[in-house]
């Protein structure tokens, strides 16, 4: 059957290949430590599934409207106001199944053929496969270590032209784990508002900061406010990938447009997963600090592990739930070619499993997910060690 050139177009996903050759691996009785998830590790809590449950027994099995029920766009107002001092009323709110979705939204009601979406790089995979979908163009922008893998206004400045529409910044970053400071992003909006661009700003992660604060480039001015959608979710912040729930907050006319598109192709979000979201929203504070508290001891415990492996460098991430350590030198010493190939023996012989840097734009880096117990990450980091030292 002969498939669309759309379809043809797509670059498949290198994190699904690195998962499924760990499954592979894991079904022929290897004991493969994965360090590729892009998601908790914990099961939702159970106030929300409970709450969830209720609901379904309520009624909750129907059509919702198609940008969500009202009392989400409630509990997502209220969110907004409450973390960012930010208003946004229902009409300039648009729920969809995750942030995934939204963002493939955000781009087919944006988006043109001829447009340029500039996207620093490295980048999560599925900014340039969206924007090519909706038959724009992913103009990359190359960062590495020496802007802490972040965007910089003049780097953004050099790579405006005249077709340039969107800018996309993901902050706390997935893979490199960065968080834009208020100052940086002032700077940022300033060269924003100058050229009349949009920011499309994927804040899933905000939750996971840890010796800093998330700011949005949405807070920094009204002008900018109405410039930026504003992408989130409860998939990372409340463990609940599988939901499916994200939302978008921004311009009314553009929300409009989200939902007439999602009136002709999926109608709302699941109707017991909205109820799930609006539970997260109303839980206790409390759970987030203690989920905050987690990550942040993991994230210590791996970077810590991480320092041992020698001729490896890696910038201390102070968000997600990633480190991005440049594996360059070590590989050479290794004598290997491509980071690539350490990443394909490290999985065949040392059984973990990581990312490259290759599936995010950055060659010389390898992605190393901590979404796993402080014990799970000893025993991967000690092979990994081990691995590279018998080999040096
Ligand atoms: N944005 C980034 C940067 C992500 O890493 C992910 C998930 O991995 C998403 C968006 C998608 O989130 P959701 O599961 O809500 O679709």
């Amino acid at each position: 059957m002969e498939l669309s050139q759309r379809v043809q177009n797509l670059t498949p996903s290198q994190t699904l290949a690195i998962t499924a050759k760990a499954t592979e691996l894991k079904a022929q009785g290897v004991d493969i430590i994965g360090l590729g998830a892009g998601e908790p590790d914990f099961n939702t809590p159970d106030e929300i599934i409970g709450k969830a449950f209720e609901a379904v027994k309520d009624g909750a099995t129907k059509y919702t409207p198609a940008a969500g029920i009202p009392e989400l766009k409630s509990a997502i107002s209220e969110k907004m106001m409450r973390d960012h001092q930010l208003e946004y009323e229902p009409a300039e709110i648009f729920v969809a199944s995750g942030a995934k979705h939204v963002l493939y939204n955000v781009f087919q009601a944006l988006v043109d053929e001829g447009d340029e979406v500039i996207i620093p790089s490295p980048y999560w995979v599925s900014y340039t496969e969206q924007v090519k979908l909706a038959d724009g163009t992913p103009v990359l922008i190359h960062t590495d270590e020496s802007t802490s893998f972040k965007l910089t206004p003049e780097l953004l400045k050099e790579n405006i032209t005249d077709n340039t529409k969107i800018l996309m910044l993901n902050s706390p970053n997935n893979p490199t784990g960065m968080v834009y400071s208020k100052a940086e992003l002032e700077a940022i909006a300033e060269v924003v508002l100058d050229n009349d661009l949009i920011v499309v700003a994927d804040e899933i992660y905000e939750v996971l900061v840890y010796d800093t604060e998330h700011y949005s480039i949405a807070s920094v001015s009204e002008e900018m406010k109405a410039r930026t959608v504003v992408i989130n979710g409860v998939s990372k912040s409340h463990a609940m990938t599988g939901w499916r729930i994200g939302y978008a907050c921004g311009d009314k006319a553009l929300i409009k447009g989200l939902t007439g598109l999602a009136s002709q192709s999926t109608s709302n979000p699941a109707s017991p997963s909205q109820w799930a979201a609006v539970a997260a929203y109303g839980m206790d504070e409390g759970f987030l600090t203690e989920f905050n508290e987690t990550f942040k001891d993991r994230r210590d415990h791996a970077y810590a592990l991480l320092e041992e492996i020698p001729h490896t460098t890696c910038i201390k991430p102070d968000g997600a739930f990633y480190l991005f350590p440049n594996f360059k030198a070590c590989t050479v010493k290794m004598g290997y070619e491509t980071v690539d190939d350490f990443v394909k023996d490290l999985i065949e012989e040392a059984h973990v499993a990581v990312v490259p840097g290759s599936a995010f734009g950055l060659d010389d880096n390898i992605r190393i997910s901590y979404s796993t117990s402080k014990e799970m990450m000893t025993e991967a980091m000690t092979r990994m060690k081990n691995f590279v030292t018998e080999r040096l």
